[in-house]
């Protein structure tokens, strides 16, 4: 492991976290489809059960080839652990489950895909924790919405859908502050294109759906610690700090250092509520990573493309991509993504909500369809979709107004994705 932390990113992709399999020479990771791993004897099992020892006993918490993944995510991103969930959403869950005591509040970007938004402030209030959302590009606005009672910040580094790049280190900074952790999620950039560790961030969350499986294929999501934050600095984190009556009193910061916080997720919030990610998406995922960076190149070259496009297109009112020079986050950008600011954004188009929804059906090559990070190229209308549930002024606020369509451009010949955009826009 320390050894592949040395290594390009290119080489990690392919190699971090997979050793050929002892017993039959298999060069590929195999898919363990296995829900459960035989004892060695008696104190081996008891060990297992009282994370003694490391090893396997039930695929809802462990299973080698979702741990080859966990590894390699872990190397990607320069961080010491990882554990993968089900979904990205349940990665989302089981950091903040790790995290909040009932009646706990953190303080959350309103620029987020539009799942996390009804995640953080509907069905998390439920539980009794209590999110504020603010204008991230002042991170100030972080600062001010801070309150005893905060226990974390929340952002997307290149926030999904409006093309905006934040400062990282700024907001940091504020979290440093005050003593709490920053979660990023970096499911839009990837560790290819931007590694929140060097910048100050605690922890980071990925829906593996997107970019990192890549192929529109499978599932999953991961949530991976620094392993630099100092738990006990205060009272504010006592999951991490005091005796867990699960384990027999074991403290997870204590115990396990550096990665008790990976520890603590796994052995409690995946343990119990149980949204495990499968084998086979796992396999999936292992597959789609090992061709990121190549992947990752011409997902930014054809977003260029098509968005220098698009920005001189008569039917166009405006492109935010930060890719584009006049962009306000293209300096942001070049800083903290300087291989390219990913390829999903959005632009507007004149005439409103009518104009949006005839684009989507006029489009052929593009798919008309809620994902992003796919091969093929997607097209969304957000305002007649994906941010449906929000109200007119949470759709303008995040991104996604009535003019909006998101755009996550795949790895097609451009002049084919320009082709396509063209027609339909000149319906
Ligand atoms: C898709 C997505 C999620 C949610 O992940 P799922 O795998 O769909 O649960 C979270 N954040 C971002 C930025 C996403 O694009």
């Amino acid at each position: 492991m320390s050894k592949e932390k040395t290594y390009g990113i290119e080489t990690q992709a392919i190699h971090a976290g997979a050793h050929p399999d002892p017993v039959t020479g298999a060069r590929n990771t195999p898919i363990y489809q296995t829900t459960s791993y035989v004892f060695e004897n008696a104190d081996h099992a008891a060990d297992l059960f009282n994370l003694q020892t490391f090893g396997f006993i039930y695929s809802r918490i462990t299973n080698p080839t979702v741990a080859t993944l966990e590894e390699r995510l872990a190397t990607l991103e320069g961080g010491r652990a990882a554990c993968c969930a089900g979904s990205g959403h349940a990665a989302q869950f089981l950091a903040f489950f790790t995290l909040l005591e009932p009646g706990d509040h953190f303080v959350a970007s309103r620029n987020l895909y539009g799942g996390s938004l009804t995640q953080f402030g509907i069905s998390f209030k439920r539980l009794g924790w209590n999110c504020t959302f603010v204008d991230p590009t002042d991170p100030n606005n972080f600062k001010e919405a801070i309150t005893p009672k905060t226990k974390a910040l929340f952002i997307e580094p290149l926030a999904n859908p409006g093309g905006i790049v934040l400062d990282l280190e700024a907001i940091s900074a504020v979290a440093k502050d005050a003593s709490i952790p920053v979660i990023a999620d970096n499911t839009m950039a990837t560790p290819y294109l931007c590694k929140p560790f060097e910048w100050g961030i605690d922890l980071v969350t990925h829906s593996t759906t997107k970019f990192l499986a890549g192929h529109g294929t499978s599932m999953g999501g991961a949530v991976i610690e620094s392993g630099k934050f100092d738990w006990n600095q205060n009272d504010k984190f006592p999951s991490m700090t005091t005796p867990d009556d699960a384990y027999h009193g074991l403290t997870f910061y204590e115990t396990f250092g550096d990665f008790g916080f990976t520890m603590k997720a796994r052995a409690v919030a995946l343990r119990d509520f149980g949204p495990a990610l499968s084998p086979t998406n796992a396999f999936n995922t292992i597959t789609g990573i090992e061709t990121l960076p190549i992947r990752m190149d011409r997902h930014v070259e054809n977003a260029q493309k098509v968005a220098e496009f698009l920005i001189n297109h008569k039917a166009v009112s405006w492109v935010s991509y930060a890719g584009l020079p006049d962009s306000p986050f293209h300096d942001l950008a070049k800083k903290y993504m300087p291989k390219g600011p990913g390829s999903v954004f959005t632009f507007g188009v004149k005439g409103g909500y009518e104009a949006g929804v005839k684009v989507v059906e006029g489009v052929n090559l593009f798919s008309h369809l809620a994902n992003i990070g796919d091969t093929r190229s997607l097209i969304i209308h957000p305002a007649s979709t994906t941010h449906r549930q929000l109200s007119e002024e949470q759709q303008i606020a995040s991104g996604a107004g009535p003019d909006v369509l998101r755009l996550s451009v795949g790895l097609e010949t451009a002049d084919d994705l320009i082709r396509d955009l063209d027609e339909a826009l000149n319906l």
